[in-house]
């Protein structure tokens, strides 16, 4: 969970960074970085907190150049702190060269060992260092083949934008798990993690790279190179995950506008869990277009039950417990003069540890609604996510070991209705192969077919982590 943005070509780099990391900052934030490049050096700034806290104009100013990359990141693999902080900036015997990280590598951990081994020294406990170390221990006398060469050993999710003093290369995994999109702003490149980030800086969404694809940006143009083809599998897999709830709606991503595939799941949970009520109810924001699709389904009229907060971020966020539960009620409050005496449908894109739903439940009954019927526009979320979605250990995910009547029992609703995998992979309009099976999704949160299997404590940062989560796998 991280968001990733670069532009080439253009006297506003940094300035147009900064603005596509503010679209992107849903994605990511507990750190955020730029690195720019003046045509002869990197110049990086980085820190702790949100994007528009960090970056003023007298740091914008220390960025210089046509050319720059940046992060905005969600801690899944390595630790909370400024040293994991990305774009990672290093300078080595070929030069400089910064890199930004979307996904989580699965064999970070074996390859770190090895390269300690032969006498690397790691600065961060970031999985993408690892690719940093592959790089510079690379034979091959030209840069984008040393990158390739590295990215031929690492396994799992990576969208990367890479930048040197004159080169821009931006890349997805074979498997295609995250996002990455190619734009135009006039004589500009620019890539970013969504569209809504192209939106903001008025450039033209081109098209998505394809899973497996390098594009190379430098001083003659652009050009595209497929250089994992004899690794790619069958079919892409692309994380479902990303439409259910982490995009932004307004953006499209994987040929889909995010916000009409939540609609359509809205529609089918209306179709798969009818239920009689006077009114449905999002939980803002993630529920909404789900919660718009349902009311449309059924014909039961559709209202705001909830108000958000804007001024917190996303509640999930906050490690402890503690802070989750007093954060659900500085997120979320509920507006009794549409749910007092009503029989509600309250729709919402998940639950993980059932605790936001419990909390949510009790706000709405605590408001003087006479039902609450909660209804999930995803499948059970039984399995942790390897490839770069924060999900706690499978023991902490409620839905792993708690069936949906005993979930509706500890969240203390009327109802729950979860969407079918079949109804989520027909509203993202999943392909079938030969044989009639799904494919181009990674449903692994809710299915847990693993498409790239991980080792033992397979990434650095979430080492304990992954342990404590494979031994109750
Ligand atoms: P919980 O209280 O643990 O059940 O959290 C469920 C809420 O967290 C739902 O309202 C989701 O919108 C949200 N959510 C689901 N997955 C994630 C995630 N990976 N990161 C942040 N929030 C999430």
């Amino acid at each position: 969970m991280c968001g990733i943005f670069g532009v080439h070509g253009h006297p506003e780099a940094a300035n147009l960074t900064y603005l596509g990391l503010h679209a992107l900052q849903h994605r990511g934030q507990e750190a955020a970085g730029i690195v720019s490049s003046d045509g002869t050096r990197l110049h990086a700034q980085r820190a702790m907190g949100l994007v528009a806290d960090i970056f003023g104009s007298r740091t914008l100013e220390k960025l210089p150049g046509r050319a720059a990359i940046g992060h905005v990141r969600y801690a899944t693999a390595g630790g909370s702190e400024l040293r994991n902080a990305q774009p990672l900036a290093v300078d080595y015997a070929h030069g400089g060269i910064a890199v930004a990280h979307n996904g989580n590598l699965v064999n970070a951990g074996e390859l770190r060992a090895r390269l300690e081994a032969a006498g690397s020294i790691f600065a961060s406990s970031s999985d993408t260092e690892v690719i940093v170390h592959l790089i510079a221990h690379a034979r091959e006398s030209d840069t984008v083949e040393r990158i390739v060469s590295a990215l031929r050993q690492v396994q799992g999710a990576f969208s990367l934008i890479f930048l040197t003093e004159t080169k821009m290369i931006a890349v997805r995994d074979p498997h295609g798990f995250r996002p990455l999109a190619l734009g135009r702003l006039r004589d500009s490149f620019v890539f970013a993690s969504e569209t809504c980030a192209f939106d903001l800086i008025e450039a033209e969404f081109l098209r998505e790279l394809e899973p497996g694809e390098m594009v190379v940006v430098d001083a003659s143009g652009k050009r595209s190179l497929f250089p994992f083809r004899d690794m790619a599998p069958a079919s892409p897999t692309f994380c479902v995950f990303e439409h259910v709830y982490f995009a932004r709606p307004d953006s499209r991503v994987n040929g889909n506008s995010v916000y009409r595939v939540r609609e359509k799941l809205g529609r089918q949970l209306a179709r798969e869990h009818p239920v009689e009520a006077d009114v449905v109810i999002p939980v803002p924001d993630s529920g909404i277009a789900a919660a718009i699709g349902y009311a449309r389904a059924s014909g039961i009229p559709y209202d705001m039950g909830l108000i958000r907060s804007h001024y917190v971020g996303r509640t999930f966020i906050e490690p402890q417990q503690s802070i989750r539960h007093f954060g659900v009620k500085l997120k979320l409050n509920a507006v009794r003069e549409v749910l007092d005496g009503k029989r509600v449908v309250v729709i919402d894109d998940s639950i993980v540890r059932g605790t936001t739903s419990r909390k949510i439940v009790k706000m709405i009954r605590a408001a003087g609604a006479r039902e609450v019927h909660l209804r999930i526009s995803s499948p059970p979320t039984t399995h942790p996510c390897y490839y770069g979605i924060d999900t706690p250990t499978r023991s902490e995910l409620i839905a792993s070991s708690h069936s949906p009547d005993e979930i509706a029992k500890y969240v203390t609703c009327d109802s729950l209705g979860y969407l079918s995998v079949e109804g989520l992979l027909d509203a993202v309009e999943a392909p079938r192969d030969a044989q009639g099976n799904r494919t181009g999704y990674c449903d692994a949160c809710f299915t847990g077919r693993y498409t790239v299997p991980f080792a033992h404590g397979s990434s650095d940062g979430k080492l304990i982590r992954l342990r404590r989560t494979q031994e109750d796998l």
